[in-house]
């Protein structure tokens, strides 16, 4: 998990007295650090953020568990060599699904998929749109001095992977309608969107809400 999807936890210091954190226990994927070893996303959450007192609770991948009246699935996603994972919530009562990717390129696994599938809404990592080598001068973009010519290409030529590790837009697309999802929404963009492309539609804003 790269730092930017859990800085946040850090903040629960003195916020909160209780708020169990959920992760993955799967340890075939490790969090790399040599200095500690293999190492699972939640001993790593543990070790980062144990200072806050929270209790950090351990789930096998793909193993629904119960939680504030929700059902929750881990479902492992790829992101490189960074252990990542999407989350499926079913709504117990109201039938409802919500999918979120994670960090992820489109290779996701089909086990994961099937876990994620038919949601009301999905909530996709769309990192960059597929066309940014024509607008981002080459080494621009990425800091490992691959060339932006993606991944995972559809039958259109159009890559759905860029950089190993991100999905692009018209993957994330491309993946709802894998999925059948009802409604997608685009999160976790970067600045190399084209300015005109940066707004628009399916791109999700800050603080929008939506009712399954
Ligand atoms: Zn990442």
């Amino acid at each position: 998990m790269h730092f930017d999807h859990h800085a946040g936890l850090g903040e629960l210091d003195g916020v909160v007295d209780s708020l169990p954190i959920h992760a993955a226990d799967d340890t075939d994927i490790t969090v790399p650090d040599p200095a500690a070893g293999a190492r699972s996303v939640a001993e790593a959450i543990e070790d980062r953020y144990g200072y806050t007192n929270q209790s950090v609770v351990e789930h096998a991948p793909l193993s629904r568990f119960r939680t504030c009246g929700l059902d929750v699935t881990l479902a492992r996603v790829d992101h490189g060599s960074i252990p990542c994972y999407g989350l499926a919530v079913e709504g117990p009562e109201t039938d409802a699904k919500l999918a979120i990717t994670g960090d992820t390129s489109y290779a996701i696994p089909e086990q994961s998929r099937a876990a994620l599938a038919d949601p009301d809404l999905l909530v996709a990592a769309a990192a960059v749109p597929a066309s940014v080598h024509e607008t981002v001068p080459d080494g621009r973009i990425d800091d490992t001095g691959q060339r932006p010519d993606g991944d995972h290409h559809g039958e259109d030529g159009v890559p759905r992977s860029l950089f190993g590790r991100q999905m692009t837009r018209e993957g994330a697309l491309a993946l709802g309608e894998e999925l059948d999802a009802e409604t997608t929404r685009l999160v976790h963009a970067t600045h190399y969107y084209p300015v005109e492309e940066a707004f628009a539609e399916p791109l999700a804003a800050d603080g929008e809400r939506h009712t399954l």
